[in-house]
């Protein structure tokens, strides 16, 4: 593959938009900051607003001391949104139920041979949210997917005092969306109350 063919179309995009990149080469003032999956899927959305949201990405939409310092940056540099974006048939939410049923499925055969997958799985979602001992209908892969943007949520409340003040103090807007792999439509869910 050659990467100068791939990406093509992001030269014509930075020709097409050469004025605004410009602009935004003096300096970034992002209205939004959206914490989202790694899913390629993801990225339409995203991509379209330049200069306008700052991104966080990790597999599943997980929080990780970086991701963390990423948000309160974004607070620093202005932010006063915060949206959390889960989507249908997350992969990570997926592996993790995988881990925790019965059945032997090839994929879940290749993440027990990884052993940061399996740890991140298990640290992470199915432990926090206590998947092996949910019933099937709390199995559900997309209510878990909503459940695991609100114990991200609560994960930063706790974790980052700058935020939590911030939220306290009504500085700051949290959201919950889920954004729909199969249409490309985004739910938006609720607003984050204490
Ligand atoms: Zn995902």
């Amino acid at each position: 593959m050659d990467f100068e063919d791939y990406f093509n179309d992001v030269c014509k995009f930075t020709e097409k938009n050469s004025n605004k990149i410009k602009e935004l080469g003096k300096g970034q003032h992002p209205e939004i900051t959206v914490i989202s999956c790694s899913d390629s899927r993801l990225s339409f959305p995203i991509t379209k607003k330049l200069g306008k949201v700052f991104t966080i990405r990790e597999m599943g939409g997980i929080l990780n001391d970086s991701s963390i310092a990423s948000i309160e940056y974004s607070a620093l540099i202005g932010v006063k949104k915060f949206l959390f974006m889960g989507h249908t048939n997350c992969g990570a939410i997926k592996g993790a139920l995988e881990l925790v049923s019965d059945k032997e499925t090839e994929e879940k055969k290749e993440i027990m041979k990884s052993k940061f997958l399996r740890t991140f799985m298990h640290d992470n979602i199915i432990k926090p949210l206590n998947l092996a001992n949910r019933s099937n209908k709390e199995k559900e892969i997309n209510k878990v997917v909503e459940d695991n943007s609100m114990l991200q949520i609560e994960k930063l409340l706790k974790e980052s005092e700058m935020i939590r003040k911030k939220f306290e103090n009504k500085e700051i807007d949290i959201e919950v969306c889920q954004y729909c792999t199969e249409t490309g439509i985004i739910e938006f869910k609720r607003k984050f109350k204490n």
